[in-house]
């Protein structure tokens, strides 16, 4: 009885108490500002000078470049821009470098795929991720 006593008294306790687990994945996890997630690509800010490129500890990023289409303007404009997610470390080098921030970092981490083949995320991929952008880059 007074074992019974006991366990009910820590129950109606805890009963009150804020709740340190959050209703994920239905509710999203509140995330700290800084929080290194994947990234955003602005195709249209990038100037192709290849700085991510050759930040990045890991070589999973990958671009091409072509000459600007309209004769007047110098430079270059991007073609292709790819990252390998099966071996990016979400460092945050490659965004901290851009000198456009036409890369970010977002707070989505979610990336689970039943094929590896998926972690290959192209520049349409990239652009298109643009949810949670992170407020300061
Ligand atoms: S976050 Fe780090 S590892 Fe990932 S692409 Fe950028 S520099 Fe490379
Ligand atoms: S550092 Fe920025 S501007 Fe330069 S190639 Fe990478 S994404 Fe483009």
């Amino acid at each position: 009885m007074k074992g019974l006593a006991k366990g009910l008294t820590y129950t109606l306790k805890n009963m009150t108490r804020e709740k340190a687990t959050y209703h994920y994945p239905e509710e999203p996890l509140p995330l700290p500002d800084r929080f290194r997630g994947i990234q955003k690509f602005y195709p249209e800010k990038c100037i192709v000078c290849n700085q991510c490129v050759n930040i990045c500890p890991t070589d999973c990023i990958t671009l091409t470049g072509k000459k600007h289409p309209d004769p007047e303007r110098k430079g270059r404009i991007i073609e292709t821009y790819n990252i390998n997610f099966e071996i990016c470390i979400l460092c945050d080098l490659c965004t901290e470098v851009c000198p456009t921030e036409a890369i970010v970092m977002t707070n989505n981490f979610e990336l689970a795929e039943y094929s590896r083949d998926e972690f290959f995320k192209d520049l349409q991929w990239l652009d298109e991720n643009d949810t949670n952008i992170r407020k300061e880059n």
